[in-house]
């Protein structure tokens, strides 16, 4: 059977694939003839997932999973959350995010926050929601140089380094996105 990824991101697409069987053929936005910008207007990140697997499902037929993933940090109400990737303006610069949010916790103690990655699944006409919650803290400054978005100042619980100091299949077994992967891999490989 055939089910898009609503990516483009080939290297998340050729993971994925790697640890599905190989009767699931996981197919890219790309692979679909779908090159227009999928609205993200949602207000939740639940939101947006489930905006960009329906655009997919309703648009081009096909079964669709869509990610999603934002930083919701305790002091902030949960911001910068589902605006996480253009916090600091539509340039989306990672290091311009991590200074504003810097600075906006620059009088607080409680730096507690989490990353949220949800998954919509569109299969055989029913919607399903993975939710994989990365814990930790907002560190003081900016530490390591792998990753990508927050790392650098996202120091995850039972760790004395941010996400950005460690490797990144060390990040993978912990993280919010390889948490929710989990969840929809171990559905997906006992429900086909
Ligand atoms: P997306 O939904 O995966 O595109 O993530 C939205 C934004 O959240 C990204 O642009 C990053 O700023 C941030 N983000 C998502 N995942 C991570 C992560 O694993 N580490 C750090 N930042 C992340």
């Amino acid at each position: 059977m055939q089910l898009v990824f609503a990516s483009n991101n080939k290297n998340k697409i050729r993971e994925i694939q790697q640890l599905l069987p190989s009767n699931i053929q996981i197919l890219s936005l790309e692979d679909i003839g779908c090159f227009e910008d999928i609205p993200e207007t949602a207000d939740t990140i639940e939101g947006n997932a489930i905006l960009k697997a329906n655009y997919v499902t309703e648009k081009y037929g096909y079964d669709c999973f869509a990610d999603d993933t934002g930083l919701e940090v305790e002091a902030l109400q949960g911001a910068p959350g589902v605006y996480s990737a253009r916090y600091a303006g539509e340039q989306k610069k990672d290091d311009d995010n991590m200074n504003k949010l810097l600075e906006a916790l620059l009088d607080q103690t409680n730096r507690k926050a989490h990353f949220k990655t949800v998954i919509a699944l569109n299969l055989n006409k029913k919607q399903q929601l993975f939710t994989g919650i990365a814990k930790g803290e907002i560190t003081l400054e900016k530490a390591g140089s792998q990753g990508f978005g927050y790392d650098p100042i996202f120091k995850p619980e039972g760790l004395s380094c941010t996400f950005a100091q460690i490797p990144l299949e060390e990040k993978a077994t912990m993280s919010h996105r390889g948490k929710a992967t989990k969840l929809l891999l171990e559905f997906l490989n006992s429900s086909l």
